[in-house]
């Protein structure tokens, strides 16, 4: 940082960003549109271009913007990646959480760490950015939907495919306190439809439970879940080192003395490597469909099993080289690199060749929590990174 004052001032700036950004209700599957067009009026103003994409309904929109290198130097972009949703908010806040409130050294309100806490950083930094000699282009990628299994950001990365941004060097700015986070699990979420036939529970013959089958299946993927520990990778990172499967509810029927005719299970499995996750889904979907499903047809005809993809956060892997880390390291000095236990956009951009590093401001302890807040100091910590990221970006 040049001066003092100049920190200051960028910290104030990133206080008052953060503030307005709380200020949007952007919990996840609802509109995000207004704060969409909040960043992207600051990027415009300070000669960013940007292009939107979105989902089906066109409610909810992902942002990419790109403030231009001067002079190209062939150095890789950098891409400056947060999600804009937040998640939902229960009872018993202290302060209302769509509104900023600074107690001491925190600034609390839900999204203050997980995530507007990096995005407000980014965009009080761009005006720097924007004066800059830049030598190469800084892009600003805002997603939708990150906490509901990463919605929007696989739409985005359709597009940068197209457009061929598929080299360069992205910081997801989840809260890790700065640490340098490589690798996570991948997290694949479903649920499972089972449709059968209604009936009296005295003639069970003469109907099909989808609860029974519902059970059976449910018992499948837990013997499958033994088999995922088996396959764990020897050189595992990861605690516990093998994919890990959970069923999280099983939904159905009415009474006592009714033959079910629906029931749905929800599911998720964490795959340590994607194969696991092809493994699982075969396996799975072979016993749904040349099992179950026959059985329960031989009585109704129409009776089905549909497993919905809710979402396949795809895992994130440790590289022996990874620009993106170093990049990190020599800005901080911080030369560990540790896993984390939650999803990230992160595997998604590393999918299509950008190397890639989870690492911002605040603590995920506080995410998703009552009372979310962010500790000041890590806005400092965040802007003195993008503060370097500059210094990386100019002529030397
Ligand atoms: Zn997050």
């Amino acid at each position: 940082m040049s001066t003092e004052n100049n920190l200051e001032q960028l910290y104030n700036n990133s206080v008052q960003i953060l503030t307005d950004l709380i200020a949007f209700k952007t919990i996840s599957g609802e509109d995000n549109s207004s704060l969409i067009n909040y960043c992207d009026d600051i990027l415009k103003k300070l000669g960013a271009t940007s292009f939107r994409t979105y989902d089906n309904e066109k409610k909810r929109v992902n942002l990419f913007a790109t403030l231009k290198a001067k002079n190209s130097n062939n150095k890789k972009p950098i891409i400056l990646s947060g999600h804009t949703d937040v998640v939902p908010v229960s009872k018993g806040w202290s302060s209302d959480p769509f509104t900023a409130t600074i107690k001491s050294d925190k600034l609390y309100g839900r999204g203050s760490c997980d995530m507007k806490g990096f995005i407000a950083c980014t965009l009080a930094y761009a005006p720097i950015y924007s004066n800059s000699n830049l030598d190469r282009d800084i892009h600003f990628s805002f997603t939708f939907d990150e906490e509901t299994a990463c919605q929007g950001a696989p739409i985005l990365i359709e597009e940068l495919k197209k457009r061929d941004i598929k080299d360069g060097i992205c910081i997801i700015g989840e809260p890790t306190n700065m640490k340098i986070i490589d690798a996570h699990k991948g997290c694949y979420e479903y649920t499972t439809y089972f449709k059968g036939l209604a009936g009296h529970s005295s003639a069970p013959h003469k109907g099909v439970s989808a609860v029974e089958y519902a059970s059976r299946y449910v018992n499948k993927l837990i013997e499958l879940r033994d088999k995922l520990k088996s396959r764990a990778p020897k050189d595992s990172i990861f605690d516990p080192p093998h994919s890990t499967l959970s069923i999280g509810g099983i939904f159905g029927g009415i009474a006592h003395n009714v033959i079910a005719d629906k029931c749905h299970v929800n599911w998720e499995t964490r795959p340590v490597v994607k194969e696991d996750g092809i493994f699982l889904n075969q396996e799975i979907d072979k016993y749904a469909n040349e099992e179950l499903l026959p059985e329960m047809r031989k009585i109704f005809p129409n009776a089905s099993i549909e497993k919905d993809i809710i979402g396949e956060i795809v895992g994130f892997d440790r590289k022996d080289k990874s620009d993106a880390c170093e990049l990190i390291s020599s800005l901080t000095g911080d030369n560990s690199r540790q896993v984390v236990s939650f999803g990230t956009e992160a595997g998604l951009f590393q999918e299509i060749g950008i190397s890639t590093v989870v690492c911002g401001p605040g603590s995920i302890d506080q995410a998703h929590k009552i009372d979310e807040y962010i500790v000041l100091d890590e806005l400092k910590k965040c802007l003195n990174l993008l503060d370097g990221i500059k210094e990386e970006s100019v002529p030397n």
